[in-house]
Parts: structure tokens; C-alpha cells; sequence
């Protein structure tokens, strides 16, 4: 059997996820991604599985070699310089600018020091406590908050085993100081199959549906449909970039999308209601909607079960 010598997409995604759409040679200012949207980033591998190529280490297993951890992002001249000249730009060297390089992308990324909130892991069953007190709570930073400091909400609602990956993480636009850069507010990763999750949420406030249309339907609310249309957007954006990454390979990859919004239980009142919500979800090809109250009901239902 061959073995594999390319990284995964899994390992892609978390490269360009971690780049901050910078090359991380430092002090280079060059956007993986150009004005025009194309992407010219190139994947260097750290140390090398291939003998004669730069930094080369037969001491390692291919595996070793295919994890993160092994590459880091640069723009083509870097890329070409590091190589050319990998006595100066040793594995050392390498190592030192990416982590120095992923220091400056969180920094940049987060918000100001006055605004940082301390993130606390908080567990399951104090997720489902907060819920009772602060259903009627709109802000969605709240909940983004809730979210990333209690990640098995949501990947308990996913059959397989999954992990948060990130929060706000960049799926592709123009730079990340730029307004125009997109951050999906979660993305999950299926540690197995490297699948990953675009999740999207807004409030248990968010309104489901929309006017009454004749007699026997509801509209879908504007805020649910574009929220439907905005993780079909990154997905598509994010894969776009992750085929454009120079590195030979080319595997089927197709991102599943989920958006958390709206209560069921206080927002509808008739059966009319309830069918044209079920129709439009189980109708949403791609995209897996799941409400504040069902993702909070499936909490306790795994709680029950652990205990
Ligand atoms: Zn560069």
C-alpha cells in the first residue's frame, strides 16, 4: 500500500483556519488569498519525509510528519527562499516563526484586552442551568460565549464524536483586519473521518417564520432563511480556498452546516406553524437546522443517559 504523503483536508482546514490569511514568514505582510479571491498560499512542510528534499528527517514516521503541527503556510517567494536556503531557514527556525506567527494571528484576532472576557470551561449540566434562567436572553454573544466555553453542546447534538476545531474562525475574504474577511462562529471536527461542521447560531429569540401565507402555510423569517444562506456562503468559500492551496491533492470534501436558532415551544402556537417549519428543514439540503430548545432538550437527554 502507498503511503500517504500529503496532508488531509482535515490538516488543511486547520492550517488555513490557524494562518489568519498571512504568510507566516515574519514580517511578510503578503495575503494568502489575493484581491481577486485567488488563493496562492502554499503548504511547506517543516520537516521533510522525502530524501533530498530541504529539511529531511528519516527519524520520523510519515505520520508524524502529516500532522499540523508540521506545516506551516507561506506565500510563494517565502516558500522558494525557505527551500533554497534551509540551512538559514532551519526546522528550528520554522517552528519558531509558526508559533510566533500563531501568537500574532490570536492576538490580532481577539479583542481588545478590556473587552476579553475569561474564558471558563463550564460543564453540561451547567449549560442546562443557564438555559432555564436565560432563555429570553437576545444577545448573541452570550450564547456564542456559552458555546465555546461549554463545547459539548453542540457536539453532543452530533451523532459521531466531534470537537470544536475553533470559534470565529476565518473562512476566506480578503485579510483578516478587513471587514471583508468571514469568521463562521463555530467550526466542529469529526476527530475520525476529519468531516467538519460549519455551525452558525443565532438567539433563542430568533424568530422561525414569517407572515401567515394564505391559509394553510408560514413564510420563513428573513433572519433564519439569510442565516441558512450565510453558512452556505463560507462553505462554499472554504472550499474553494482549500482546493486553491497548492499541494497536489485533491479529495472529495463536503462540509455538513448547522444553524442553531429560535424556540419551537414559545414561538409556535398551531400545527400550521410546525409543518411549514418541518418542511422547510427537512427540505434545506445541506444544512441541518436545530432550535434552541430541541439542542438544550437533547442536553438533558444525554445527561439522563450518563447518569
Ligand atoms: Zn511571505
Amino acid at each position: 500500500m502507498e503511503k500517504r504523503r500529503f496532508p488531509t483536508q482535515k490538516v488543511k482546514m486547520q492550517l488555513m483556519a490557524l494562518s489568519g490569511n498571512k504568510c507566516a514568514f515574519p514580517g511578510c505582510e503578503e495575503s494568502l488569498i489575493t484581491e481577486s479571491g485567488n488563493t496562492i498560499g502554499e503548504i511547506a512542510s517543516i520537516e521533510s519525509m522525502s530524501p533530498g528534499a530541504p529539511r529531511f528527517n528519516p527519524s520520523k514516521t510519515a505520520s508524524e510528519l502529516l500532522d499540523a503541527d508540521n506545516y506551516i503556510l507561506l506565500c510563494p517567494n517565502h516558500h522558494c527562499l525557505i527551500d533554497k536556503e534551509p540551512e538559514k531557514y532551519s526546522i528550528d527556525w520554522l517552528r519558531a516563526a509558526r508559533e510566533q506567527h500563531l501568537k500574532n494571528i490570536t492576538k490580532l484576532l481577539s479583542k481588545p484586552e478590556s473587552e476579553t472576557k475569561v474564558t471558563t470551561s463550564v460543564s453540561l449540566s451547567k449549560a442546562v442551568e443557564v438555559w432555564s434562567s436565560e432563555r429570553e436572553n437576545s444577545s448573541e454573544e452570550f450564547w456564542q460565549n456559552l458555546f465555546e466555553s461549554c463545547p459539548q453542546l453542540i457536539s453532543q447534538a452530533f451523532p459521531k464524536s466531534m470537537y470544536q476545531l475553533g470559534s470565529k474562525c476565518y473562512v476566506g475574504g480578503k485579510s483578516w483586519t478587513n471587514t471583508g474577511g468571514n469568521l463562521v462562529d463555530f467550526i466542529y471536527l469529526n476527530r475520525l473521518t476529519g468531516n467538519i461542521v460549519l455551525v452558525e447560531i443565532k438567539t433563542p429569540k430568533t424568530k422561525l417564520l414569517g407572515k401567515k401565507y394564505r391559509n394553510n402555510a408560514y413564510s420563513i423569517s428573513e433572519e433564519l432563511s439569510g442565516s441558512v444562506v450565510q453558512v452556505l456562503n463560507y462553505k462554499e468559500q472554504l472550499m474553494k480556498e482549500l482546493y486553491q492551496l497548492k499541494d497536489d491533492t485533491f479529495s472529495a470534501f463536503n462540509p455538513k452546516c448547522v444553524v442553531i436558532a429560535g424556540t419551537l415551544e414559545s414561538e409556535f402556537k398551531n400545527e400550521t406553524q410546525y409543518k411549514s417549519f418541518e418542511l422547510f428543514r427537512n427540505n434545506s439540503a445541506g444544512v441541518e437546522v436545530l432550535t434552541y430548545d430541541e439542542l438544550f432538550q437533547k442536553s438533558k437527554d444525554t445527561l439522563a443517559i450518563a447518569n
